[in-house]
């Protein structure tokens, strides 16, 4: 079986699949333009990020049998189009849930502490003593929007910390040690809010000016999941008119930011879409691809 590596992926997960006998050639670089030319020849293909794989790709590889996506969202790929012209399309749901939620637990202290803000005026050689004193997030509720591999993970190590978790999530009943409730309810009960769904039709700008209004004033706002969940522009008049005392943003609605005016708030910390970015995750998600590329060419047969 032919696999053309289309994104960055780890050696020893490239290692892996050449010695279980697939042949795989890597074109990380590859350009959207050259794609169309060059993945005809294969039989799979490994993604990440970067290359997306829509229709009128699809439609020039007829001999494309799986796409795996070492990541989490399939967001990237038109995988209901991709599946019905009989392409299997796998991910890496699991790889990198441990980092996002750490990322989401250091969010939480930075803001409480205002850690990236005590960090400029030193490096300024100020010292603001005063202007620093910041709040314990022990004994606080952090409300989780979307409590699924991430967000069960995050409500692990809150709970660890003392925090009282609360979720809103319609799809999940319930989850061990954390009170499901309603959106509404999770608003005006959260001190923390922190997303953990992906983006749908449904939940494309979810949290807007009248959510923003039914948050406790003074709420801190995480977003590690994906942006354009919570609708930019309510979110930066909530920063800015003391509604929201702080946010911490991994994801943004287009990356790099169109407009940069939200991440130079001076309440808004934030991180160019990181949360996946550890040596873990990444070691674990090369694993992932490989062993499911590897499971998927011992019932493979060749046109
Ligand atoms: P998951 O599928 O395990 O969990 C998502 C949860 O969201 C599910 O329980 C689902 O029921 C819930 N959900 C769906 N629609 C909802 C809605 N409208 N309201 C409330 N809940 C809803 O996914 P996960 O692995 O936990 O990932 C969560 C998000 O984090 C995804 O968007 C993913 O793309 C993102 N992510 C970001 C990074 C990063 O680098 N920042 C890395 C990995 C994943």
């Amino acid at each position: 079986m032919k696999i053309l590596i289309c994104d960055k992926t780890e050696k020893e997960a490239i290692e892996q699949m050449k010695k279980a006998g697939l042949e795989v050639d890597v074109r990380d670089d590859i350009t959207p333009e050259e794609l169309p030319n060059v993945l005809p020849a294969y039989d799979g293909m490994v993604v990440r990020s970067r290359t997306k794989v829509r229709q009128p790709l699809i439609d020039v590889c007829p001999n494309l049998k799986v796409i795996v996506r070492g990541g989490v969202g399939l967001d990237t790929i038109d995988a209901d189009y991709a599946k019905s012209k009989g392409i299997t399309v796998m991910n890496t749901p699991m790889a990198s849930s441990a980092s996002v939620a750490e990322l989401t637990i250091g969010y939480m202290f930075a803001l409480a502490r205002s850690l990236f803000q005590a960090t400029a005026s030193m490096k300024s050689e100020k010292w603001e003593k005063k202007l620093f004193e910041g709040d314990e997030i022990g004994g606080k509720t952090l409300g989780l929007i979307g409590v699924g591999n991430i967000g069960k993970e995050v409500a692990k190590r809150a709970k660890a910390l003392g925090m009282t978790v609360i979720a809103y999530d319609p799809y999940v009943k319930s989850v061990e040690g954390v009170r499901m409730i309603s959106l509404d309810e999770l608003l005006s009960q959260a001190d923390y809010i922190s997303l953990h769904l992906p983006k749908t039709k449904e939940s494309a700008d979810m949290i807007g000016k009248t959510q923003i209004a039914k948050m406790k004033t003074g709420v801190r706002i995480i977003n590690c999941s994906r942006g354009g969940i919570i609708d930019e522009a309510a979110l930066y008049e909530g920063l800015t008119n003391g509604k929201i005392s702080g946010a911490a943003l991994d994801v943004y609605a287009t990356e790099p930011p169109a407009d940069w005016k939200l991440a130079k708030l001076s309440n808004v910390i934030g991180s160019p879409h990181i949360g996946a970015a550890t040596k873990e995750a990444q070691g674990r998600v090369g694993a992932e691809v490989a062993q499911k590329l590897i499971e998927f060419a011992k019932n493979f047969q060749p046109a």
